[in-house]
């Protein structure tokens, strides 16, 4: 799920990567609601074939059993505004960045995506821990391997790796998935040593952005390299493609349930 270059400073092929995680919830035939570890959630979703269905939305699967948010209620997001200079670029102008991209994903679905505004400091940032607010759909933060302040996440050590995404999800007895939770984390040490080398600046994190979001929203990775659900990062690259905003709809064709 991830493609990397050799270095940051590869002036051949500035490719840096992006990574999905998606951690389960699940629910069982006649429980509540139970979280099972990713582990053991994958083994009980193994296919014929062996291999775990994906449960972001690509081309290859199905889009009734894939996650997806409910199209009957809004959906909360917001960025934890903290460590956003530190990524290399202004604070307004990031958030800017931030509220076209998602305007983006409600233009193309409908979906009433609210920005709620929070205060820095507010999303759960340990180790290990996905950066969640209470009241809040989907969360965007900035964090890095090592910040000793907090917003430590080990798993972005690997200095190709610019932003990872996470959606959580219930599923029911028959497959079906509805996302809860989805989370943004950008890379803000590694998003500043590529802004201005290689062909970059700030605006071309927009595509960045909207692959990010487009996980959170359950989009999965797409093998065509002009689309934003390609993953590697490429500069020069625009907003959602006539290809992604198809995969967006069917995943919002999915509706209320
Ligand atoms: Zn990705």
């Amino acid at each position: 799920m991830v493609f990397l270059a050799r270095t940051l400073l590869a002036a051949s092929a500035t490719l840096l990567a992006v990574l999905s995680i998606s951690l389960a919830t699940g629910v069982g035939p006649g429980l509540g609601p139970v979280t099972v570890s990713g582990a053991a959630h994958e083994r009980s979703r193994l296919g014929a074939d062996g291999r775990a269905p994906s449960p972001f939305l690509s081309g290859g699967n199905d889009p009734a059993t894939a996650a997806h948010w409910s199209t009957c209620q809004p959906i909360r997001w917001t960025i934890d505004r903290t460590n956003i200079e530190a990524s290399g670029v202004a604070r307004q102008g990031e958030v800017g960045r931030w509220q076209r991209v998602v305007a983006s994903f409600s233009d193309v679905t409908g979906y009433r995506l609210k920005y709620v505004a929070t205060k820095p400091g507010r999303a759960a940032h340990e180790p290990g821990v996905l950066p969640t607010i209470d009241g809040v759909d989907i969360v965007i933060t900035y964090e890095s391997a090592d910040d000793p302040g907090g917003y430590q996440r080990p798993s972005l050590a690997d200095s190709r790796r610019v932003a990872e995404s996470w959606l959580s999800w219930l599923e029911d007895g028959t497959g079906r998935k509805r996302a809860t939770t989805g989370s943004v984390v950008m890379d803000y040490e590694d998003l500043a040593a590529a802004t201005g080398i290689g062909g970059y600046d700030p605006e071309d994190r927009f595509a960045l952005m909207a692959h990010e979001f487009g996980h959170a929203m359950g989009l999965g990775h797409d093998e065509d390299e002009s689309t934003v659900m390609f993953d590697e990062w490429l500069a020069g690259k625009g907003g959602l493609t006539d290809a992604d905003k198809a995969t967006l709809r069917a995943l919002a064709a999915q509706s209320c349930d």
